[in-house]
């Protein structure tokens, strides 16, 4: 009897162990490679959250949900002299 295989939350298919993130906004798994020497694809990606130095994952489902893909654009005020 094979262990239980986790599906991709964002593709559906089967996830590699190795190579497998857990999404901060849904808790979804999906496929995100640990190697630059795998080839596989990936249904996520990092985050960085400057606001509190944390990276974060977002898979692609949540990353379509998202309103801006380009992240906040709230950089503070030039102070001009
Ligand atoms: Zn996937
Ligand atoms: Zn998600």
């Amino acid at each position: 009897m094979a262990e239980q295989e986790e599906m991709c939350s964002v593709c559906g298919e089967v996830l590699d162990p190795d190579n497998t993130s857990r999404c901060s906004f849904c808790g979804g798994k999906f496929h995100m490679k640990w190697s630059v020497k795998v080839e596989m694809k990936e249904c996520g990606r990092f985050v960085m959250n400057e606001q509190f130095c944390t990276v974060m994952f977002m898979c692609n489902t949540c990353a379509a949900r998202m309103p801006s893909q380009q992240g906040p654009q709230q950089e503070p005020p030039q102070e001009t002299w």
